[in-house]
């Protein structure tokens, strides 16, 4: 239960003369990057993290005496937004290319290459489709009829299975889609948004006919992800340390954001609350939940229809010798669709796809496993989630030598689920927060999704939102 402290407050900043005082409750990527932006405005901006350090779900961990990432890995170049920001914050060294190579789909005749030119789109050639052996003869036909079907309608929300699966069948979703976009949300295609999970994707269906046919941009020529050498984490911790006009406050839990006086008022765990001008909640849905239940009832009742799938990362490191197997050779990871009864979600052949983890010592591996409804690895200890996991990895791969060493990362109901309608439950909140608590808005990665470009495109657009409101009320 959150209780609202009736104490004195205190109040933040050292000159009450000078900006806004705003507070941002979360210290992952998308609170740095709104208290960065709120910073260059004038405002004093404090940021309150629960954990001793910053990152949220930017984090290594060791595995075999190697640095490892064990939540987000990877940056998607063509997104805009984070290799800019990686850029300005001084990291182009550290910036490392992933090789180009197969990517398999677990079949349950073997692994099998994704076809090139797939994307979460669905396929935007057919030959490969053919060549990959994925689709039976029949799902290949259906793939195929897509250039004659009529156009998208428009209209209400759908779910981006659902549209997919009209344009191509239901075996590209199935065996393609589900296992890519599906993984990649740690969710259910046939719930996801069209609009809010894939807006690209969205864009493409109400301007093209056809997916197959229309004109595709050339593909670029360098690599698809980057990552960081040091891992993703130096991210957060350069933009903790370099945005001037922030302070950064570790072991700082809030409990709730409530009104008092004309002012917002923060209760902090164990301390005096806190008074400020402004507040950015980038924490996940179910903390937002709890922090506005007493100041704003209907933004908190609709942040608690905003669900979250439970994932679990194990990165495991083998003998040198397995990197000669061919699999792991010539392909960076695996997908694995939700219909097959494996608990492994995907893994990423770290040592194919990345040349800072090509080790000569050993060969590593990042599993994982979780998806929204699937709580089967969340739930399993350590031991038989190793076993378990590693077991499924060696039936694909034929991985002959136990592990030698693993690192368990957990990560509960953490990966959001942008389901249909999710818009209208955004606006919901919005406007909820504006009439009960003005001053108060939210950034990450519930609203916008999980990437990191969704995630910044949040904090900059809630930065933004916050510093007009701020305006309007001292104009
Ligand atoms: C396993 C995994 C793999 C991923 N891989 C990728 C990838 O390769 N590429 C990609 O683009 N994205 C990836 N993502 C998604 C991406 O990492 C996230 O969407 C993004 O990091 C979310 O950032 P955020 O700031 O919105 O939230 P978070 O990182 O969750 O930050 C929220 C912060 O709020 C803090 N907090 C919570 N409660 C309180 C409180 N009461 N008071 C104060 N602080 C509080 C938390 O401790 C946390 O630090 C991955 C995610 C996971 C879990």
């Amino acid at each position: 239960m959150t209780t609202t402290h009736r104490t004195a407050s205190v109040h933040l900043g050292s000159d009450p003369g000078a900006g806004p005082q705003i507070a941002v409750i979360g210290a992952g990527v998308s609170g740095l990057v709104a208290a960065r932006q709120l910073a260059t405005t004038g405002a004093q901006v404090t940021v309150f993290e629960a954990a001793d350090h910053v990152g949220g779900q930017l984090r290594a961990a060791t595995v075999a005496g190697h640095r490892v990432d064990v939540g987000a890995e990877s940056v998607f170049t063509a997104a805009p937004g984070p290799l800019q920001l990686l850029e300005e914050l001084g990291l182009e060294e550290e910036l490392v290319g992933a090789n180009r190579a197969t990517t398999w789909i677990w079949t349950e005749r073997g692994l099998r290459p994704l076809p090139d030119g797939f994307t979460p789109a669905g396929p935007s050639r057919l030959g490969p489709v053919l060549r990959s052996r994925v689709l039976s003869p029949v799902g290949l036909l259906r793939a195929g009829l897509e250039p004659l079907l009529p156009a998208s309608r428009g209209g209400p929300d759908v779910a981006v299975g659902e549209e997919l699966a009209r344009r191509f069948g239901s075996e590209v979703v199935d065996r393609l889609v589900d296992p890519l976009l599906g993984g990649l949300h740690a969710g259910d295609v046939r719930t996801l948004s069209l609009q809010a999970a894939t807006p690209q994707l969205a864009a493409l269906t109400a301007k093209h006919r056809s997916l197959l046919l229309r004109r595709r941009p050339t593909p670029s020529t360098g690599p698809a992800f980057v990552t960081l050498t040091s891992g993703m984490g130096t991210m957060t911790e350069r933009l903790a340390t370099s945005s001037a006009g922030v302070e950064v406050r570790l072991g700082t839990r809030i409990s709730a954001v409530t009104r008092e006086a004309g002012r917002l008022r923060l209760s902090v765990d164990g301390q005096r609350p806190i008074d400020v001008d402004g507040v950015v909640v980038a924490t996940s849905a179910a903390v937002a939940r709890e922090l506005l239940s007493e100041g704003s009832p209907v933004a908190a009742a609709t942040l608690g229809e905003l669900r979250a799938a439970s994932v679990v990362v194990a990165a495991l490191a083998y003998p040198a010798r397995a990197a000669e197997l061919p699999a792991i050779a010539g392909g960076t990871g695996i997908l694995v669709p939700s219909t097959s009864p494996q608990l492994l979600k995907a893994a990423t052949f770290l040592s194919t796809k990345w040349p800072h983890h090509a080790h000569s010592d050993h060969v590593l591996i990042r599993a994982s496993a979780g998806r929204a409804g699937d709580d089967r690895a969340i739930e399993l200890d350590d031991e038989p989630l190793i076993e378990r996991l590693h077991g499924e990895l060696a039936q694909a791969t034929g991985l002959d030598a136990d592990p030698l060493e693993v690192t368990v990362q957990r990560w509960p109901t953490t990966m959001p689920q942008l389901e249909v309608g999710h818009h209208e439950r955004l606006a919901t909140i919005r406007s909820a927060l504006a009439r009960d608590l003005p001053g108060v808005v939210v950034a990450g990665a519930p609203y916008h999704g999980p990437g990191l470009s969704s995630c910044l495109r949040s904090a900059t657009g809630a930065a933004t939102t916050l510093t007009t409101a701020l305006q309007e009320t001292h104009a």
